[in-house]
């Protein structure tokens, strides 16, 4: 069965072909749906099944799904409800269902691998009502990513730091996600490009009622004007601001320490979490790419049995363990492929679904 596999980043589209020929590659975009649409004209041949990445809504159906129409009201509405997390993906998949409308679209959900997250977890400390009856609870994100890096690790306790654009750590144990750090929308957690992650939710208050800002500039604000880029002025694009670091750009040196404090403060809760750590891995474009952000990260973790081999951190390169030999702790740099997980699930569904082939 030729099988497409569509994976809608904040800023790239990935797309993957499973056919005789495998044919693959990332477009960077800032027009998702025309990148579809021309990726549509440029394939091959009758693509019968495809697996799309969606963010979140895992909990609607329980599974990865079937699409039909009433599936995408449902995630569209819930996209709607959901605050300030964008669904460009479904657009994405709005141009694809129309472009092949005999094929077989399969969402295969982002926030899936942490349906295991357990109700401690999960749970904000807000009056119950606000989870009961409006659904605000940890939904937690890059499942996909997660997943793929950590299921060749089960069943020993995982850290898993998947930093890219957006970033996300995740606690894993016997290939099962406990705890992350993205919650009820992609801004929890870690600083990201642009993303402030953490912050106390009264400075919140402060921008809104004492600053007088506009709610939507608040969003704005904490979703594309914070992290790397707000602290350092320079830009949100980790090279550029590693570049101006090294230059002895003072603002971008601090954004550098922010960020790989924020991740080493992570892994240390997390391994509270899973009551100790076997294997840490990185991924994502700065967590494979990054020697610097990775020994960031884990200075100082010593006393989780956790170093990193200097010559071996400056060489990494695809998938290659950067601990010492004999180390109470692995440390794993690890690319992700979460077009591996998409297209089984995609294929396990479809299969088990009536009137697809
Ligand atoms: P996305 O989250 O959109 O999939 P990526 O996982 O590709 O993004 O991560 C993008 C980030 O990775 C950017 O901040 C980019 O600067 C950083 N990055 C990519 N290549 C390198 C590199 N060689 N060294 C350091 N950072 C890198």
């Amino acid at each position: 069965m030729s099988l497409l596999v569509l994976n809608s980043g904040s800023s790239s589209l990935k797309y993957h072909l499973f056919d005789g020929v495998p044919l693959s590659g990332v477009i960077d975009t800032r027009d998702s749906a025309g990148a579809v649409r021309e990726l549509m004209e440029r394939l091959p041949h009758g693509v019968e099944l495809v697996g799309h990445r969606v963010v979140n809504g895992y909990h609607l159906f329980g599974d990865a799904v079937v699409l039909d129409d009433s599936h995408m009201t449902q995630l569209r509405d819930f996209a709607r409800s959901s605050g300030i997390t964008t669904h460009y993906e479904l657009d994405n998949i709005a141009v694809a269902r129309q472009a092949l409308p005999r094929a077989t679209h399969v969402a295969v959900f982002d926030s899936a691998f942490h349906r295991t997250l357990p109700r401690e977890a999960f749970l904000y400390a807000l009056p119950w009502d606000q989870y009961e009856a409006h659904g605000i609870r940890r939904w937690g994100f890059h499942g996909l990513s997660h997943e793929s890096v950590s299921e060749a690790f089960a069943p020993r306790r995982v850290v898993s730091c998947h930093l890219g654009n957006g970033a996300s750590i995740c606690a894993i144990r016997d290939g099962m996600s406990v705890d992350t750090s993205m919650g009820f929308t992609t801004l929890e957690g870690l600083a990201m490009g642009s993303r402030a992650g953490d912050v106390d939710a009264g400075v919140v208050f402060d921008l809104l009622i004492r600053q007088g800002l506009a709610p939507t500039v608040v969003a704005e604000m904490l979703t594309k004007r914070s992290g790397l880029l707000g602290l350092s002025g320079v830009s949100a694009d980790f090279r550029e601001v590693a570049r101006a670091a090294a230059e002895g750009h003072e603002r971008a040196r601090i954004a550098i320490a922010v960020y790989c404090y924020r991740v080493r403060k992570y892994i240390g809760a997390y391994a509270a979490a899973l009551g100790g750590i076997d294997v840490l891995v990185f991924t994502g474009g700065i967590g494979e790419h990054s020697g610097e952000v990775r020994r960031g990260a884990t200075a100082e973790l010593g006393f989780l049995g956790i170093t990193v081999d200097a010559a071996r951190n400056a060489a990494a390169e695809g998938r290659c363990r950067i601990s010492p030999d004999g180390a109470k702790a692995e440390v794993w740099v690890a690319p992700a492929n979460e077009e591996r997980i998409i297209s089984r699930e995609a294929r396990r569904v479809a299969l088990a679904t009536p009137g697809t082939s």
